[in-house]
């Protein structure tokens, strides 16, 4: 198994356990902007993936990101099912020559573009596109501007996106069910914005216990800033 793979299986064990632990939390907040199943929807996905393990190992890391997002399409229902893993799926063929900082911006982006042309939502509508958007500009910025390690660019990431999935909370929606809602979805987090930021945690968890602590951010900060915060 090559090192990259090895690095997947570690996030994804990873992500496995913190969209369980969420699960009843993602659910509840879909119950006041949607149709309370955001966190059963995920938890279902995550597990079929994991349980596809022993595959994976065999798998060229763009191989094993393909089967990833396919599984999650196949599984997950509702909206974000195949707006996670068609981007997943899609954004795969940018890992094929393995993983470093440069193919994991060109992933960043392809996921964005693809959720993006997918779900047609644009920042501020209220999605999980308010938490991806921030994320990857500023992974991009970090690795290619300023040069930072790879640790530290992505800890920038995610307190760009934990901004986001906070800038969902006084908005109306504009795509998803949510949309439905209009006045009554303002003073809510996002859903999807929240699993996406979960999700970009565990990715920066992995990335510190196999390249060290980040230096540059207050990445670690406790996630009671998402659980206590606004709108909860
Ligand atoms: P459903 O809304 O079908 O029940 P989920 O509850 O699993 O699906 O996912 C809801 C999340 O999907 C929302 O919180 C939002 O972040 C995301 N979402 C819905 N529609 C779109 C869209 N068009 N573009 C991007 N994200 C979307
Ligand atoms: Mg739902």
């Amino acid at each position: 198994m090559s090192g990259d793979v090895d690095a997947l299986l570690d996030a994804l064990e990873r992500i496995d356990e913190r969209l369980h632990d969420e699960q009843e939390y993602l659910t509840e907040l879909d119950s006041r902007v949607g149709d309370a199943d955001h966190g059963n929807n995920l938890a279902r996905g995550i597990s079929a993936v994991t349980e596809k393990r022993d595959d994976l190992a065999e798998m060229s890391i763009d191989e094993a990101v393909k089967t990833v997002g396919t599984t999650l399409v196949s599984e997950v229902g509702g909206a974000a099912g195949p707006l996670y893993g068609g981007s997943v799926m899609s954004a795969s063929q940018e890992l094929e020559g393995g993983l470093d900082e440069e193919t994991a911006v060109a992933f960043a982006q392809a996921y964005l573009e693809k959720l993006t042309d997918r779900g047609g939502a644009r920042p501020g509508d209220k999605t999980m596109v308010d938490a991806v958007t921030p994320a990857v500009h500023t992974f991009t910025r970090a690795v290619e501007e300023d040069e930072l390690p790879p640790v530290d660019a992505l800890a920038k990431a995610v307190d760009a996106a934990r901004r986001g999935v906070a800038y969902t909370v006084p908005l109306r929606a504009s795509k998803g069910r949510a949309s439905y809602l209009g006045l009554r979805a303002v003073g809510h987090r996002d859903p999807g914005a929240t699993s996406t930021l979960f999700v970009l945690e565990e990715l920066l968890a992995t990335a510190e216990d196999r390249l060290g602590e980040a230096t540059v951010t207050d990445a670690t900060a406790d996630d009671a800033a998402v659980h206590d915060g606004e709108g909860d």
